[in-house]
């Protein structure tokens, strides 16, 4: 293969996904290489949240936004995303932290978003018959989830039909530069030519902008994930208490815990002074281990034969997930909703976040060189973003001009002595 195209996209999940349906739709020549499946790492991993709660106010914006979107998205894709709009609750445990949450909240609703705080016996209305020990709630009545299985591959389909192009098991092994611009990518099924290259490549995107001279940190944190047998119907608002979970329209329900573990590895240690703050602040949540991942992923930090050859060994992250962790999980969900008393655990699967020391993502059009667009980071969060990353990419792409501020989301932040402090409060 040698050809070109307008834009080249590194990763098909939802971040290069979406990007390439947006590119597609206004008119650009789009090729997507993914080393592995469509969304088969973090985009189809997720919890299927799709909050604005939470969020860092430079994010809030654009979940507004993206909010709008997916509230048509089933209609404009012609799918089924199993979207269901019946908000978002976080609980808090003492008054103290429902301070916080109430400084939040009056930060959202500077930018018009309908967050409430709930007492106890209100909460009791949004999840009925529950056991929380809580002290009361967060609620953002507009939030919603959706199908992470179903979502980026009906983004790829509308892509497509629109005439994208994705090569799968094509991993980029370099992206090229000729006087200070990009100039293509190769690939290990050839060379593309484009004079723009996406970089949407999830947890690999530090390490691949590091073959460019580019240091993007990033931290993989691996949170596991357990679905149930369905229950009987409690609530379809995502809730994030003792346990986080959301009910599906089948009656079954992910569950998932906060604490999350980190496999170390050599880019963990490169790493670690971005990260010391946040390990610090998050120490009983993240769980250390040394294991085989250190060893398999370690030629490839220091040539870029050996990153060519682990793109290709690991067409698809698929981290065993912690048992003990959701064993734990599913009994608190007994204990906390005690309607789900019959449900079991039917499979279980982790993913690796590509955590960033400020947990925002990077959303860039680099000058050097010039060409490399960047849309990665997303720190836990990008599943709810997808498609209006994908929109402000590819208006930074075809116009320049992104219609919401991206400054928060430079990538000259990691280097202007910005202090990385992570603002989102979950
Ligand atoms: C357990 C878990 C729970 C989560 N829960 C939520 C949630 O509830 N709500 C929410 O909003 N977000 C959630 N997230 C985060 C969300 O899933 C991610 O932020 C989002 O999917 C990131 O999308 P992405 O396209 O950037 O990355 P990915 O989906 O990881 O896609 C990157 C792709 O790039 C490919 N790639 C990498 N390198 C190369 C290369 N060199 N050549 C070709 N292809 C390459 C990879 O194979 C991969 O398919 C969660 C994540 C996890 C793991």
């Amino acid at each position: 293969m040698d050809r070109t195209a307008d834009v080249i996209i590194m990763g098909a999940g939802i971040a290069g996904t979406a990007t390439a349906y947006y590119l597609a739709k206004g008119g650009a020549e789009v090729v997507v290489c993914e080393k592995g499946r469509i969304a088969g790492e973090q985009s189809s991993r997720n919890w299927g949240f799709v909050r604005q709660q939470g969020r860092d106010p430079a994010e809030i914006p654009l979940m507004m936004e993206a909010n709008k979107i997916w509230r048509g998205l089933e209609r404009e894709l012609n799918a089924d995303l199993e979207w269901l709009s019946a908000g978002n609750m976080v609980t808090f445990d003492t008054a103290e932290e429902g301070a916080g949450w109430e400084a939040w909240r009056q930060t959202a609703a500077n930018f018009g978003l309908d967050a409430t705080i709930l007492s106890r016996a209100e909460a009791e209305a949004v999840v009925p018959g529950n056991a929380f020990d809580c002290h009361g709630a967060i609620f953002t009545e507009s939030d919603g989830q959706a199908e992470p299985n179903k979502v980026t591959a009906a983004l790829a389909r509308a892509a497509e039909g629109r005439g994208a192009e994705f090569l799968t098991e094509c991993a980029v092994f370099e992206v090229e530069t000729a006087a200070g611009a990009v100039s293509g990518v190769v690939t290990e099924q050839g060379i593309i030519r484009a004079p723009v290259v996406v970089c949407a490549a999830g947890a690999w995107s530090g390490r691949m902008l590091r073959t460019l001279g580019l240091k993007l940190p990033q931290m993989w944190i691996k949170g596991s994930v357990a679905r149930t047998t369905p229950g009987p119907i409690v609530s379809h608002t995502a809730t994030w208490t003792g346990v986080a979970f959301r009910q599906r329209r089948d009656g079954t329900f992910n569950i998932a815990q906060r604490s999350a573990d980190h496999d170390l590895t050599f880019e963990s240690l490169l790493n670690l002074p971005s990260f010391l703050g946040s390990f610090a602040r998050n120490k009983r949540d993240i769980k250390l281990h040394l294991n085989g991942l250190a060893f398999d992923l370690l030629a490839g930090s220091f040539s870029k034969a050996a990153l060519a050859k682990e793109l290709v060994a690991n067409r698809t992250l698929d981290p065993t997930p912690n048992h003990k962790v959701l064993d734990h999980t599913l009994r608190e969900l007994h204990r906390l909703l005690p309607q789900t008393a019959e449900v079991r655990i039917d499979r279980t699967w982790a993913g690796y976040i590509d955590m960033a020391p400020d947990m925002l993502p990077t959303l860039d059009a680099l000058t050097n060189p010039k060409g490399l667009v960047l849309a990665t980071g997303f720190s836990g969060h990008g599943f709810g973003m997808g498609p209006i990353v994908g929109r402000l990419i590819s208006e930074l792409i075809l116009t320049g001009q992104p219609s919401l501020n991206l400054d928060a989301f430079r990538f000259s932040r990691f280097s202007d002595g910005t202090k990385l402090t992570p603002h989102s409060v979950v």
